[in-house]
């Protein structure tokens, strides 16, 4: 019998180490460890759907007939305690490559090895492993679209299947006397309950989502998938972040979208555009992946070092108008509020939040990053500090530094009729498109009239413009 060790994968179909590990007619019992020192990094919105992801797996066990062990402590004490007292032969598990985990990972393998167990770790979360796809010169990829061209035309893995029934070792064999199948609440756990709904979680919500994505939206996602009111994107990032759906079902969804499509991937405004186009989203999550992987300090450290320290501002209330949705912007403010409500953010919203913060308000992308991490559902190391450094014209190929979102343009663009911004901003409920999208040309009697308990612009777009470009001037040290 071999131990199966869950962390992001929470699922048991399109699951490698899970398929391995019942390779050659063994049997499996899959554990999840509560481990404090990731804990420690982790918010309530997150704790929250990955409860939810481990209810749902273990009842999925349960229907294989197995159970889901529980425990809680340091992995390197649990995991060769575990394989002793279940008489275990290995300990399987899927690789994570962010910093913290990957760290973890090498001290488990030492705790096993010095315990006499054996091991096995695979290459799961992404299509294409770290360390796969590099230039000519052995480098990780720093510019997107060489990477792109190459892990597109990579041959990719099918899914695996789930374990059969009767393999995954049930109740009768996990000890009774622990509690042993028992999960934790979000206060046992020391945390609050998320201020935001968190999305529903597990393998069925995932697969679901991919299935009704896959119909139809798929095919208009290139063209509508910047428009915050419509509902045209996935949606699958937090359960790729949990691991609740498989990569490669994902993939396989979408390649079998691309043959239902009309056109050809280079024919502009075809389906086929638009599929390739959503297969390129997940290859930006794999692109950062193995950006982190190259340079874990990506996380702390900008990618791409100027000549001098950026002169970053510290200025509180601004940092409180941002995360309140308080900022005076419509766009940015009904964008922070979804993150409130939501635990997700549309991808175009968090490019114009975060050039907001960082050109606008100029503050450090840290900080916002901060912010995510606290309340997004999705947080992924990997594609957050990517995203954050992106807008911020510090990460691989990021925005030139000169390239600063208007934020009444963005919102006038991608939300013309102001449906979304009226949707998460109350206060804006009976102002035209037009009185929202030029709030900041109002003067205050106008204003007061259309929207009092709406704040005014906290800084002024333009001169704020002018500042950011003289911050990173003097950070590349131009005369
Ligand atoms: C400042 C900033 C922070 C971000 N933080 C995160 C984060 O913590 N976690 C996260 O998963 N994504 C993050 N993104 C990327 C992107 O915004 C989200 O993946 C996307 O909005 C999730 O919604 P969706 O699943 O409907 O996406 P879809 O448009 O349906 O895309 C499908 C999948 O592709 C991947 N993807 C899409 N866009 C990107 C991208 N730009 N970079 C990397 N992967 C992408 C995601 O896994 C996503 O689920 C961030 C982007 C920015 C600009």
């Amino acid at each position: 019998m071999n131990l199966h060790w869950h962390r992001r994968d929470l699922r048991v179909a399109d699951n490698r180490a899970l398929a391995e590990s019942v390779a050659d007619g063994e049997s499996v019992l899959p554990v999840f460890v509560f481990d404090p020192q990731i804990l420690d990094h982790a918010s309530p919105p997150r704790v929250a759907v990955m409860l939810d992801a481990l209810e749902a797996l273990r009842s999925d066990y349960r229907e294989l007939g197995g159970d889901l062990l529980v425990t809680r402590g340091d992995p390197r004490e649990e995991l060769p305690r575990l394989a002793d007292e279940y008489d275990a032969d290995a300990v399987f598990w899927n690789r994570d490559y962010s910093g913290l985990a990957a760290e973890r990972d090498s001290e488990v393998r030492l705790a096993l090895d010095d315990a006499g167990v054996s091991r096995a770790a695979y290459h799961d979360e992404l299509l294409h492993e770290p360390g796969t796809i590099r230039t000519n010169e052995g480098e990780h990829y720093s510019v997107f679209t060489y990477f792109w061209k190459k892990w597109r035309d990579r041959e990719k893995d099918a899914p695996f299947d789930a374990p059969e029934a009767g393999r995954v070792v049930g109740s009768e064999r996990i000890a009774a006397s622990d509690g042993a199948t028992d999960l934790p609440t979000l206060a046992d756990l020391g945390f609050e309950e998320p201020e935001a709904d968190v999305p529903p979680a597990g393998t069925e919500a995932a697969c679901d989502r991919l299935r009704e994505f896959c119909e139809e939206t798929i095919f208009e996602y290139a063209e509508d998938r910047d428009y915050p009111a419509k509902d045209a994107t996935s949606r699958l990032s937090v359960h790729l972040k949990w691991g609740t759906i498989g990569v490669r079902e994902v993939w396989e969804a979408t390649a079998e979208a691309a043959e239902r499509a009309d056109g050809d991937p280079d024919e502009e405004g075809s389906e086929a555009e638009s599929v390739e186009e959503y297969q390129s989203q997940l290859a930006w999550r794999e692109f950062y992946a193995h950006v982190l992987s190259a340079r874990p300090d990506v996380v702390t450290r900008n990618y791409r070092e100027y000549e001098n320290d950026i002169d970053w501002r510290d200025d509180d209330e601004a940092l409180r108008a941002w995360k309140e949705g308080r900022t005076g912007y419509p766009i940015v403010d009904a964008a922070m509020r979804q993150l409130r409500e939501e635990a997700w953010m549309h991808n175009r919203l968090r490019m114009v939040v975060a050039s907001f913060l960082t050109k606008d308000l100029l503050l450090d992308w840290r900080e916002g990053y901060d912010w995510f991490r606290e309340r997004l559902a999705d947080h992924d190391t990997a594609n957050d500090t990517g995203g954050w450094q992106w807008a911020a014209s510090t990460g691989t190929d990021a925005q030139p530094y000169f390239r600063v979102f208007n934020p009444m343009t963005q919102g006038e663009r991608y939300d013309p009729d102001a449906e979304f911004i009226r949707e998460y901003v109350p206060e804006l409920a009976d102002a035209s498109a037009e009185e929202v999208h030029g709030w900041h040309e109002l003067d205050p009697d106008e204003r007061e009239a259309i929207a009092p308990d709406y704040p005014a612009p906290v800084v002024d777009h333009a001169e704020r413009r002018e500042a950011a470009i003289a911050m990173f001037e003097d950070a590349r040290g131009d005369d």
